[in-house]
Formats: structure tokens, sequence, C-alpha cells
């Protein structure tokens, strides 16, 4: 499908080369790099995995990382979660950044979902009704609890993919259409999520927003920013290209 309320976006064929190759690059990094988060174990709950994606909202994963056991103890379930007093969820959740107006969201998510029998929509359109959830937070729930192939364009996602493909055609148009379009061919087919995950982690730890690891980076042969900088390969990152 295309971005939200627009038509689909064709990719070049260089494109879509170019993305084929960084997803069998990524894929085989994380293999190795990954970063093992509590709420990304197969026996998470559906539950666990929204309430997740809720906290990430506001904070990094790391911060999420130390709160996150406490809070499932706390809340273990959606009718904890939502008959908890205000006051008790607000404090619990003010130090990972989401203050009241995000507190009540929280609380209205639960008592919907509640009220559903404990039941979490399968649609982006249902997804999106239900107060605290957003565009991405629901992209989160299709593709972890649902397994949709569903791309997490965040900003880590997004600075990989516009560093990597330099500017690409139609981007200076509609930037977020063309965008979700790349994020989509990069993750779609098999091992979709981990394919994701793969991005998320490779643009938090090593194409970071601000000084990025491209000296030792494995996708520095093929990175239009690498080739800016006009860095010399070594023969380790030749020997991975191709
Ligand atoms: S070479 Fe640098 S800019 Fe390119 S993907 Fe790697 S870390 Fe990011």
């Amino acid at each position: 499908m295309g971005w939200p309320g627009h038509a689909p976006y064709e990719l070049a064929p260089e494109a879509g080369k170019r993305l084929h190759w960084l997803r069998r690059r990524l894929l085989s990094w994380f293999a190795r790099n990954g970063r093992s988060l509590l709420w990304r174990e197969p026996d998470r709950t559906p539950y666990e995995v929204v309430v997740a994606e809720v906290l990430l909202q506001r904070t990094t994963a790391v911060g999420v990382a130390r709160a996150y056991s406490g809070f499932i103890e706390h809340f273990p379930s959606w009718t904890s979660l939502s008959q908890a007093p205000l006051e008790c969820l607000e404090s619990a959740l003010r130090p990972l950044g989401l203050w009241r107006q995000k507190t009540l969201a929280f609380q209205s998510l639960a008592q919907s979902i509640e009220a559903n029998g404990g039941a979490i929509p399968r649609t982006r359109t249902e997804l999106e009704r239900l107060r605290g959830i957003g565009p991405y937070t629901a992209s989160a729930v299709l593709a972890i609890v649902y397994g949709r192939a569903e791309p997490l364009l965040d900003v880590n996602m997004a600075r990989l993919l516009v560093r990597f493909l330099g500017s690409s055609e139609g981007a200076e148009a509609s930037p977020k259409r063309t965008l979700h379009a790349l994020a989509l061919r990069l993750v779609r087919g098999k091992r979709s999520l981990e394919a994701n995950w793969a991005a998320l982690d490779f643009g938090a730890l090593v194409c970071r927003a601000r000084r990025p690891l491209c000296p030792e980076c494995p996708l520095r042969t093929r990175c239009q920013y690498a080739r800016s900088l006009k860095l010399q390969p070594t023969p380790s990152a030749d020997v991975l290209s191709g």
C-alpha cells in the first residue's frame, strides 16, 4: 500500500536493486549486532508489545529498557492500566517523557481495548481511531502483533535511507511519500520484522544522527553519503560489497 492517503509510488528499478543489497547487508549485520530488547522477545503478549510502542513514542530504546519491566510488573494487563488511579499512572509515565495528555490518552486506549474484550484492532483505520495511536504506532502494531509487512519508518530509518540512497526521484516533490515507498521496499517479503529492526538498530548505532561511523560501516562502499565524503574503501569493506 502507499503512504496513507496517497496512491502507490513506483520506485525506479535502480533504487529497487540498491534496496535489495541494503536489506541483505542489514540483515547480516543485525544477526551479529542487533539490540536485544525485552519487548522484542518472541513470547511477548500483544499487550506488552503495544505498551512498549507507546512508551517509545517519547523516549529512546535505552530509556524505555530501563523502565519497561517495572512498568509491566506494575500494570500487567489492559484491565490494570484502564483502572489505575491517574496520578499513579502519571508518575510512572512522567520519567519517560509522557505527560498528562499522553497519560490520559494511554488510559483511554486501555479502556477502549478493554471495552472491545481485550482485542486489538487489526486494521490501520480502526487503530488510528483509538486515542494514543498515531500512524507510526499503528504500523508497529500491524507489523509486530499481526506480522504484516509494514515499515517502521522513524527518524533512524529515514536518516539511513536518505544517506544511503542520496536524493531519489520524486523526493523533492513528495519526500514523505517517497521515503515510505523506499522503506516499504526495504522491509517487504520474508523476515519483514527483522528487516525493520535491523534498519532501526543500524540507524541508532552506526548511521547515527551525529558522527555516523562511516569509516567502519559495512554499507560504505555503496553509500551516497560516504561517497560524498570521499572515504577510501578498506580491503575488508571491499570484500563485503558486491
Ligand atoms: S557509510 Fe556512513 S552515512 Fe553511509 S550508511 Fe554507513 S554510517 Fe550511514
